[in-house]
């Protein structure tokens, strides 16, 4: 966020602050939340959050700085809900990800199959749409958007939806996660393939490199995309497109320890997905 308020009611932004002095007093002008400062980096712009360590820290549910995404409602609910994908049961239901090789746009001199797996013709309605029945649903998700779309289903279908990707089974609340857990792989050190979802809150692009970071209210830790310049061709969304937006990016999981924050490097624009 970039206001809060002092306790004399005056406003200010995360530049007017002064260590020291707005220590412990800055408060969401909207509900009051206890907000901290948060300084710039190499990604980012300095800005102000809650922490949500304690409830005195956390926006209301009617504050507009809530972020209570909607779209984002199922999969957040299955957070921690982790079926034994070994053991499959009747009542799962089995989604095939077909996304094609990550790595494919980035190799050279490799053969380039007839038509790509992210070529337009691809993205065609037989390869994307639901089946013509109605709440039937997938069996396969060959693109992000595909994906995208499935994640909206009930907690009730996601829950019980098995991810075959790369060969293994895997919950789906395993292969499409929230920055939270992002971080958690990141400190294990496995440099792992997820779909992580979440809300963009600023995007900062320099001359060599584009830093996109995910909203950080209630205790969401840091989350940023990184795009190198050398794939501005090939990764064309801009700041407006952005910002504010909800998206699910694939990418490797890594933990930064220069910026100290989770990120992916991303250089497609199949990469990334709007939530809508
Ligand atoms: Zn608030």
């Amino acid at each position: 966020m970039q206001n809060a308020r002092l306790p004399d009611g005056s406003i200010i932004n995360p530049k007017e602050y002064i260590p020291g002095i707005h220590d412990g007093n800055l408060r969401c002008p909207y509900c009051g939340a206890k907000v901290i400062f948060v300084s710039t980096n190499t990604t980012r712009e300095p800005f102000l959050k809650t922490t949500g360590k304690s409830t005195e820290s956390k926006h209301l549910d009617n504050c507009p700085q809530k972020r209570n995404v909607e779209v984002f409602n199922s999969i957040k609910q299955i957070r921690n809900y982790h079926p034994d994908p070994t053991r499959p049961s009747t009542g799962q239901h089995v989604l095939h990800l077909e996304l094609g090789d990550l790595y494919h746009e980035r190799k050279a001199n490799t053969s380039i199959p007839e038509i790509g797996w992210d070529h337009p013709k691809k993205q065609l309605d037989y390869a994307n749409q639901y089946p013509d029945k109605k709440n039937e649903l997938p069996d396969r998700a060959r693109t992000l958007k595909a994906l995208a779309r499935y994640i909206k289903n009930s907690e009730a279908v996601l829950a019980s939806t098995i991810v075959k990707f790369n060969g293994a089974f895997y919950p789906i609340s395993e292969i499409v996660i929230d920055q939270n857990m992002a971080h958690d792989i990141a400190l294990t050190g496995n440099e792992l393939e997820r779909f992580i979802y979440g809300t963009v809150f600023s995007v900062v692009r320099l001359e060599k490199v584009m830093y996109i970071n995910f909203d950080q209210q209630d205790g969401a830790l840091p989350f940023t995309i990184v795009v190198f310049q050398k794939s501005f061709k090939k990764f064309t969304y801009t700041k407006e497109k952005l910002e504010g937006k909800n998206v699910l990016v694939r990418g490797i999981i890594r933990f930064n320890s220069r910026t100290n924050q989770t990120e992916t490097t991303v250089w497609s624009n199949s990469q990334l997905e709007w939530v809508k």
